[in-house]
C-alpha cells in the first residue's frame, strides 16, 4: 500500500456519517427543486436526547455508560427506529441512521417518522445481568420521549429480542400495565410478530429479485458474497441460498471464508452458532473481511456497518449488484463510481426496509391485539417492498439518476408534502 492510499483510507475512516446523510439529502433537495424552507427543516434532527447510564457491574463497580436517542422527524407519524449496542456508538451516527429512517419509512409508506437510539459500550465484553441492567436503565432515561404514539424503538446492531423484551418490560413496569406496542422486534410470547426475525433479510431477497429481473439476469446459480453475519446478513445467506442464489463468500468482524463452488449455508449457520464466527469454517478458504467485499460475485451484500464502500475500493467491486443489507455502506464518492461503472446499489433505505415493515405489522398486531399468519406477513412485506422498488427504479430513470436518489426522491417528496400540509407551528 503507498502512503497516499493510507492517507486516503485514514481520510475516509473520518468521513463524518452525519455529514455525509446531509449531503445524501442535499444532492436530491437540488434534483427534486425542494423549497428552501422545508429543506433547511429537513436537515436537522426534530430532537436529541443524550442520556448518562449508571450500571451497576457483576463486579460490584459502578459503570456510567452514554446513550442517545434522535428523533429526526415526526410529520408521517411516530418516530420509529432501532437502538444499537456498540464501542463506535458517536452522536452523529445516531443522527444520521435517524434520518435515514425517516426516509426509509416514508419509501416503503408506512406512516412513521424517523428515530435512532445507541449507546456506547461493547456488549460482546458483558455478561446477560450487565447488559439487562444497562437496557433497563437506559429505556427508563429515554422513556420520556417513547411510547407507542411517540417514538418505537427496535434492534440494531448487537441488540436482541431479549433486549427488546427487557424494554417492554420496564417501560410497562413504569406505567402499571403491558404496553407491547412500545418497542418491537420481540419475542413472539409478549407481542411479537411472526416473520419480523428474518424480515431485513427477506426485504432485502425481494429488492435483489426485483434487481435482477430488471437487468434481466438468472437468479439460478447468481454468486453472491455477504460481508456481516448478523441476524440480517446470517438470514439473507439462508433464504437468498433457498431461493437458488449461490452463497461465495461471507464474513463477520473477525474474518471470512469463501467457496467459488458454494459455501454450505446451513454448515455455516451451524458453525456460527457454535463458535460465534464463520472463521475457522471448513468449507471454503479462509478471505479477509475487506477482501470480500472485491471477491468475484454477482451480487455483493454489505451487511455490517457503515462506510466500508469507499472511493479507495470502489473500482475494485465485481459485482453487478450491491444491496445494502447495513445502513450506509457506501460513500457519497463510492456511489458516484459505482453508477458510472454501471453497478446497481440498492440502497439501504430500500434493501433494509423490510425490517422496519414487518416492525410495523408488528405495531399494528399489538395495537388490535390481532395476530397475523406468517404467510400473510411475507406477501404483504413482498408487496411493499416490490412497490417501492418500483417507484424508486421509476424517479431514478425519470432523471437519470441511480437508485439511490430515485429512491431519496420518492422518500423526501412524501416526507416534504407531509410537512408542507400540516405547516408550521405556531
Ligand atoms: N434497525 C432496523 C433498521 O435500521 C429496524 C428498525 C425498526 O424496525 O424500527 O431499519
Amino acid at each position: 500500500m503507498t502512503t497516499a492510499s493510507i492517507d486516503r483510507s485514514a481520510l475516509q475512516a473520518r468521513r463524518n456519517v452525519w455529514e455525509m446523510a446531509q449531503e445524501q439529502l442535499d444532492d436530491v433537495a437540488k434534483l427534486i427543486g425542494l423549497s428552501e424552507g422545508i429543506h433547511l427543516y429537513l436537515r436537522q434532527p426534530k430532537r436529541v436526547l443524550e442520556v448518562s447510564v449508571p450500571v451497576r457491574m457483576d463486579d460490584g463497580r459502578i459503570r456510567i455508560f452514554t446513550g442517545y436517542r434522535v428523533q429526526h422527524n415526526m410529520s408521517r407519524g411516530p418516530a420509529k427506529g432501532g437502538i444499537r449496542f456498540h464501542p463506535d456508538v458517536t452522536l452523529d451516527e445516531v443522527k444520521a441512521l435517524a434520518m435515514w429512517m425517516t426516509w426509509k419509512c416514508a419509501l416503503v409508506n408506512i406512516p412513521f417518522g424517523g428515530a435512532k437510539g445507541g449507546v456506547i459500550c461493547d456488549p460482546k465484553a458483558m455478561s446477560p445481568q450487565e447488559l439487562e441492567h444497562l437496557t433497563r436503565r437506559f429505556t427508563s432515561e429515554i422513556s420520556i420521549i417513547i411510547g407507542p404514539e411517540k417514538d418505537i424503538p427496535a434492534p440494531d446492531v448487537y441488540t436482541t429480542p431479549q433486549i427488546m423484551a427487557w424494554i417492554m418490560d420496564t417501560f410497562s413496569m413504569q406505567k402499571g400495565y403491558s404496553i407491547p406496542g412500545v418497542v418491537t422486534g420481540k419475542p413472539l410470547a409478549i407481542g411479537g410478530s411472526l416473520g419480523r426475525d428474518k424480515a431485513t433479510a427477506r426485504g432485502c431477497l425481494y429488492v435483489v429479485d426485483e434487481a435482477m429481473k430488471t437487468l434481466q439476469l438468472q437468479v439460478e446459480g447468481a454468486r453472491v458474497a455477504i460481508q456481516g453475519f448478523g441476524n440480517a446478513g446470517m438470514h439473507a445467506a439462508t433464504l437468498m441460498a433457498e431461493r437458488g442464489y449461490r452463497i461465495v463468500a461471507a464474513s463477520d468482524s473477525r474474518g471470512g471464508v469463501a467457496n467459488q463452488k458454494g459455501l454450505d449455508v446451513r454448515g455455516l449457520v451451524a458453525h456460527k452458532s457454535e463458535t460465534g464466527s464463520v472463521v475457522g469454517f471448513g468449507g471454503g478458504e479462509p478471505m479477509s473481511n475487506k477482501d470480500v467485499l472485491e471477491c468475484d460475485c454477482d451480487v455483493l451484500v454489505p451487511a455490517a456497518l457503515e462506510k466500508v464502500i469507499t472511493q479507495e475500493n470502489a473500482s475494485k467491486i465485481r459485482a453487478k449488484i450491491v444491496a445494502e443489507a447495513a445502513n450506509g455502506p457506501t460513500l457519497p464518492e463510492a456511489d458516484r463510481i459505482l453508477h458510472e461503472r454501471g453497478v446497481m446499489v440498492l440502497p439501504d433505505i430500500l434493501a433494509n426496509a423490510g425490517g422496519v415493515t414487518v416492525s410495523y405489522f408488528e405495531w399494528v398486531q399489538d395495537l388490535q391485539e390481532n395476530f397475523w399468519e406468517e404467510d400473510e406477513i411475507n406477501e404483504r412485506l413482498k408487496r411493499k417492498i416490490t412497490r417501492a422498488f418500483r417507484e424508486a427504479y421509476d424517479q431514478a430513470k425519470r432523471h437519470g439518476v441511480d437508485m439511490r436518489t430515485g429512491a431519496y426522491a420518492v422518500a423526501v417528496d412524501r416526507v416534504a408534502e407531509a410537512t408542507k400540509l400540516r405547516g408550521l407551528y405556531p
